[in-house]
């Protein structure tokens, strides 16, 4: 019976160092220690023995039990520590590796353009408003006295909804509907989309966009108008910036202006940016003409005003060197992050 004891001890201690996984030490526990275990019958045949022989007998088969419970301690702690060790090793952080880039794109040239025009004028006490894009002919045509026929509709076709509705060519339009809505004295601009039926190249698009201003009130005249655009070109271009007012013709003002500014990049010597002239188109303007503040209901004889009209892609074409405006529409994330 010693012999089997101990055979049962030593097949037991085999069976736990060769276990190699942690269930399967819970299974040798069971067929060795547990209530029909080997080492449990073998206590069972104790009875076979004289009572002289039974103390020794007993002693011995404790100390196999307390021997294979500390073999399976030991080699449940070894098993456990070499998991934690694997699971420590599969998931290393390198803290060394860069982080990821969160990529958020990147605001357009046109929006940093227009958000910098806004804050000249609205510095100026100018307030910023909005008219339709799909809009009656009356208001992008008719009240800007351009009557049906008249050759400035050829300059400014556009998209058409039907016979009195189309897409906006302009922004001229948000003039008639603050002039119809809004108590005198007006001060606002507009910005906005417009659009026309031209072929997209280099410099034009059938859709863009401009910023309207309007000055309405008592006693306006064309040096508020002068004061106004040539404080805009300084805010804009810096402070040597000088203006050109060149005679023009639109239906909507009388008299009417072209401004042109001192090229910013030659200080107007003449470069490559003003093609050799030192100076640079940016705008059109004039004084309200008496029959559109007629239209509108305001009397040209107790009042006045002037407007103007600013194309956005040309500001921010000029002020970020730009010299393809297809660039402007497509978006790519590496072209807008230069500016
Ligand atoms: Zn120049």
């Amino acid at each position: 019976m010693q012999n089997k004891l101990k055979q049962i001890r030593d097949e037991a201690i085999a069976k736990i160092n060769s276990a190699g996984e942690l269930d399967k030490l819970n299974d040798i526990r069971v067929s060795f220690l547990g209530k029909k275990g080997e080492l449990t019958s073998i206590m069972k045949s104790m009875k076979d023995l004289s009572p002289e022989e039974r103390p020794a007998f007993g002693q011995m088969v404790n100390q196999a039990r307390a021997e294979i419970e500390n073999a399976l301690e030991d080699m449940k702690s070894s098993l456990a520590k070499k998991a934690r060790e694997l699971q420590l090793k599969s998931e290393v952080i390198d803290v060394t590796l860069p982080a990821r880039k969160n990529n958020v794109g990147h605001r357009h040239p046109n929006s940093i353009a227009l958000d910098e025009v806004e804050r000249i004028f609205v510095g100026m006490g100018y307030e910023v408003v909005e008219g339709p894009e799909v809009e009656k002919d009356y208001y992008n045509f008719e009240a800007l006295n351009i009557p049906e026929n008249h050759p400035a509709r050829d300059e400014q076709d556009t998209f058409y909804i039907n016979a009195n509705m189309l897409l906006r060519s302009q922004t001229s339009g948000v003039q008639v509907h603050t002039m119809e809505t809004q108590p005198l004295p007006i001060k606002v601009i507009a910005p906005g989309r417009v659009y026309r039926s031209d072929e997209v190249d280099a410099t034009h698009s059938p859709c863009f966009h401009q910023i309207e201003g309007l000055v309405v009130g008592k006693d306006i005249t064309f040096a508020d108008l002068k004061g106004t655009l040539a404080e805009f070109a300084r805010e804009l271009f810096g402070e040597e910036t000088k203006v050109k007012f060149r005679p023009h013709h639109f239906p909507f003002t009388e008299p009417s202006a072209e401004v042109d500014v001192t090229c910013f990049k030659c200080g107007g010597k003449g470069c490559r940016m003003c093609k050799g002239s030192g100076w640079i188109e940016i705008l059109g303007c004039g004084m309200v003409h008496p029959n559109v503040l007629r239209m509108s209901g305001i009397d040209p004889d107790e009042y006045s005003g002037f407007a103007f009209g600013v194309g956005l892609e040309r500001i921010a074409l000029l002020k970020y060197e730009i010299d393809d405006m297809r660039l402007m529409y497509e978006n790519d994330v590496r072209f807008l992050k230069q500016f």
